[in-house]
């Protein structure tokens, strides 16, 4: 057995994998893409390199994942069978408040999970099986999307629905992006040197999927996610909150229910409101040469980034630092001022030259004055694996 760790994520035609060492060092970062289809090849990245892997026509997770790993071991990144297998894994509803070790209990109760979230908990479990017949006696954990928020209060978490949608039937927020939240968590406690169990903060991840979370000495009290991650922000695709009335009113337009779906969760947010893309770079250069779209689709995605900023104080007696992450959050100071210049009567404001170069001179720190604002790179698979490790320990003591 090697000192190598290997965290797995699979999506619906995509499927990512980081190998890390022991010390957490990442050692490699691999791509595999449209998958199912003719064209289906895997980006490796390592030291710098990147090399491109053509895979099977029509590979599914399982054959995509044997032909990435045949290679890894060719090219002796990976040295045998790895210390742990961290996967992630989307929803684990009330039953995961953790990261589990992965027997056929858990991979059935990931199964019925799935209910849940059936594009994604089906997919993580074919990694999961994929994985499990090619390194049988290596350690595979599920890390969940949803556990890091199983601490909110049942006043976060209830819809104001009849009691039976959630009694019978599960109806309730769960929040998503956990890990990420839970790993910026970790990191704000590292920047002031303070225990996480006393640490709060507003941390706002936000890449093609969006949320805020709102954790209150170190446990999380309130998310933008729900039932599923369509809840809450703008996103690049996803319109976040609507009116609920709004699925009626497109029902009697004719709509079908998938066409409602996918109109949703695949073409709203950045994408609907700017009628162009929805990536938040491209929108930003659009604006800057005149597109009206493109800047209403900004303007529209902080101010609700702002209300829900605003929502999550609701939930904390103290703030130690509102924070930015993912891909928008750490590369976007067009973003981050537009948003905070919102939140003044709450005693938020930027300092334009510091949120100009991302806080990379202040140890992440963007504020000019009231709270503590930081930009810090969230680190998904990092977590992920470290998350693995502990759990390994847990389950052997
Ligand atoms: P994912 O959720 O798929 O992991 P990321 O966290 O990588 O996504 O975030 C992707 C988003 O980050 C895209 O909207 C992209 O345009 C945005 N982004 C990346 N760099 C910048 C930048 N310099 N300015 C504005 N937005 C950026």
């Amino acid at each position: 057995m090697s000192d190598t760790l290997l965290v797995v994520n699979c999506g619906s035609s995509s499927l990512k994998l980081a190998v890390f060492s022991r010390d957490m060092q990442r050692q490699a970062q691999i791509l595999a893409e449209r998958l199912g289809t003719s064209d289906s090849s895997a980006s490796i990245e390592r030291k710098g390199q990147r090399q491109t892997l053509q895979l099977p026509d029509n590979s599914d997770h399982q054959q995509a994942l044997t032909a990435v790993i045949e290679h890894l071991e060719q090219e002796a990144i990976l040295e045998g069978a790895p210390l742990v297998i961290g996967h992630r894994v989307v929803h684990g509803g009330e039953t995961f408040r953790e990261a589990t070790r992965i027997d056929q209990h858990v991979a059935d109760a990931i199964h019925r999970c799935g209910e849940l979230a059936p594009l994604h908990n089906p997919v993580n479990l074919n990694g999961i099986r994929a994985m499990q017949s090619l390194y049988p006696d290596t350690p595979q954990i599920a890390v969940f999307d949803t556990a890091f928020h199983q601490t909110l209060p049942d006043h976060a978490y209830l819809y104001a629905l009849p009691r039976r949608c959630y009694q019978d039937w599960g109806v309730r927020r769960y929040g998503f992006h956990g890990t990420s939240h839970a790993y910026i968590l970790r990191e704000l406690a590292k920047k002031l040197d303070k225990p996480r169990s006393n640490v709060s903060l507003i941390s706002a991840h936000l890449g093609n999927g969006c949320s805020v979370a709102a954790i209150e000495n170190g446990q999380s009290r309130d998310t933008s996610m729900g039932l599923t991650p369509l809840e809450g922000l703008v996103m690049g695709t996803r319109s976040g909150d609507v009116d609920p009335g709004l699925f009626d009113f497109l029902q009697r337009k004719g709509l079908s229910q998938d066409s409602i779906s996918r109109m949703l969760n695949q073409e709203s947010g950045l994408l609907g409101l700017s009628g162009k893309t929805n990536d938040m770079r491209s929108l930003v250069q659009a604006a800057d040469s005149g597109n009206r779209a493109a800047q209403e689709a900004i303007d529209v995605f902080c101010f609700r980034l702002a209300r829900y900023i605003g929502a999550m104080m609701a939930s904390l007696s103290h703030l130690d630092g509102l924070v930015f992450t993912g891909g928008i959050g750490e590369n976007s100071p067009r973003v981050r001022a537009k948003t905070v210049r919102h939140l003044r009567l709450l005693g938020f404001e930027v300092d334009d030259a510091k949120n100009e170069n991302h806080g990379q001179d202040n140890n992440g720190s963007i504020n000019a004055a009231g709270h503590g604002i930081y930009v810090i790179p969230t680190d998904e698979e990092g977590m992920i694996a470290r998350e693995a490790l502990e759990a390994i320990d847990r389950s052997s003591d």
